[in-house]
């Protein structure tokens, strides 16, 4: 086992000029204690997860303790919130502790809840055991399901209680990734014209985790391209697995395309378009049918903000250009997977808004309607089959919908276009359930582990972590894990207070 202080610890951030963070110390909490890691993120920065439960790993990730070689910081930076300017934000209750090499390059450690910073405004500086918990167990479901995320490390909790709706447990959460700047970083530079730190900003990006841009006739366009692109591709992955992140504001919108901020989330259940999984977002501003034009104009608030180093409006234009149609073939491709289709035909985008509206219609859960999906049977032309497959075989899928003959009427036409494609029923089932997964964070699941988890009991916590790790496999023990919801979480609410 290595000692803590021990770890090598680097901080590239930190080399910036002082004007980008506030060098501090997390603030200690009371008689911390181990909830939970993740091996899988341990394993990117060579850790051995065991260890992150020994005394000294606990104390340095509740704040404790600070391993010599760290340069502890808060980062500064600004936004929009609900489309709306809300001027310097910042690091409020996020404390990054350094980098560590890892096996896809370096990962910076950050501290969430590690007490006040000078951005934390009217905030403690703290985060509860429930939020902690949840940021925990998506961004490791996030990952497992192959959409770009921050990843989760280790959550810790504490003797502490903080006040929200009712008094809570102070947790921590140490979050990873290769680099937290946010779309509201360069924004806060911008907006108080200083093109000089703006300038630094970019080029410490392009420098640091876009090096193939900087050879790019304007690599400041470039880079404005190239966040577009990922941005459309991320909220496509989104979309594709019922993802909603709940607060898109643009200080939560990752350089790097990632998924940022795990707070009122939500995966979607009963499908409804419109669904609003955030409590606090009285408009839906940030429903699941408006993600992606919110990811589009988010992306347009980062350009207004690089403007000044792009050079003109005209170069912006081009760059953000490219999301509309980076999302569109992006769902696309991830649509036709969903439904076993190995090619590309003109009307695709008809039958998959025809499924849409008829999941909507009949608010059907929607990680069980694509998995069941995978046992339609289209009837294999090379068996033989008659030519309109076994219609009678398609009850269970069938039974989800309130309008069987809509049903059957789509069936009808999915059938055919399988047909088309001389697509084999048991080779398409597997390709299916490779995209469509079983498992998702459900509400109520993330709810039963919290609720044990503030009695201290976290073996719930590992349980589910371990379930959502493979959350394309058939995991006969954990069926019940894959259930709609029961009647009590459909009183469940999640808002922003994390
Ligand atoms: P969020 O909506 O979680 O992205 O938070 C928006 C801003 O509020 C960020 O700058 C956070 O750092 C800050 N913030 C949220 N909760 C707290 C808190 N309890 N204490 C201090 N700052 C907070
Ligand atoms: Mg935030
Ligand atoms: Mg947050």
């Amino acid at each position: 086992a290595i000692n803590v202080d021990d770890l090598p610890l680097d901080n590239s951030f930190a080399e910036l000029p002082p004007a980008f963070h506030t060098r501090l110390m997390p603030t200690p909490l009371p008689a911390p204690y181990f909830v939970a890691a993740s091996a899988r993120a341990a394993a990117l920065v060579g850790l051995d997860p065991a260890m992150l439960a020994q005394d000294d790993f606990v104390a340095t990730f509740t704040g404790n303790h600070v391993p010599p070689r760290a340069k502890p910081l808060a980062a500064v930076y600004s936004g929009h919130q609900f489309g709306v300017w809300a001027g310097q934000l910042g690091d409020g209750r996020a404390i990054l502790l350094g980098q560590l090499a890892g096996t896809q390059g370096p990962m910076e450690l950050q501290l969430k809840g590690a007490g006040k910073t000078p951005y934390s405004r009217m905030g403690d500086g703290r985060a509860v055991l429930r939020s902690s918990i949840r940021e925990f167990l998506c961004s490791e479901a996030m990952a497992a399901l192959g959409i770009p995320t921050t990843r989760a490390l280790v959550v810790t909790g504490s003797g502490q209680g903080i006040f929200r709706e009712t008094v809570e447990s102070a947790a921590v959460v140490t979050r990873m990734a290769p680099s937290f700047v946010r779309f509201g970083s360069f924004e806060h530079w911008s907006s108080r014209d200083k093109p000089e730190e703006l300038r630094i900003l970019a080029d410490y990006v392009i420098a640091t985790f876009y090096p193939e841009l900087s050879g790019a006739p304007n690599p400041y366009q470039a880079l404005l391209q190239e966040v577009t692109r990922r941005t459309a591709h991320m909220i496509a992955h989104w979309q594709a697995v019922g993802f909603m992140h709940g607060v898109m504001n643009t200080d939560n919108m990752s350089i790097l395309g990632l998924t940022l901020d795990y707070g009122p989330f939500g995966f979607m259940e009963a499908f409804d378009a419109q669904h609003i999984c955030n409590h606090t977002d009285q408009q839906g501003r940030y429903s699941y049918a408006n993600q992606p034009e919110v990811g589009h104009w988010n992306c347009y608030a980062l350009a207004q903000a690089l403007l000044a180093l792009i050079g003109s409006v005209e170069e912006a234009q081009d760059a953000l250009a490219l999301y509309q149609p980076a999302f569109a073939s992006k769902i696309d491709e991830l649509l036709r997977a969903k439904l076993g289709l190995t090619t590309a035909q003109e009307d695709d985008a008809q039958l998959f808004d025809a499924m849409f509206t008829l999941m909507n219609d009949s608010h059907v859960d929607f990680t069980q309607f694509f998995r069941k999906l995978g046992t339609l049977q289209a009837g294999d032309p090379a068996a033989g089959a008659p030519a309109a497959g076994d219609p009678a075989q398609d009850s269970p899928l069938r039974d989800m919908f309130y309008v069987r003959e809509d049903f059957n009427a789509w069936a009808a036409r999915y059938r055919a276009r399988l047909r088309a494609e001389a697509s084999v029923d048991a080779q398409r089932k597997l390709a299916m359930d490779r995209v469509n997964p079983k498992y998702v964070l459900r509400n109520y699941l993330a709810q039963v582990a919290i609720e044990k988890a503030q009695n201290k009991d976290f073996s719930e916590v590992a349980r589910l972590l371990a379930v959502l790790e493979h959350p394309f496999d058939e995991q006969p023990h954990n069926e019940h894990y894959a259930a709609l919801p029961p009647d009590w979480a459909s009183h469940l609410e999640v808002s922003c207070s994390s």
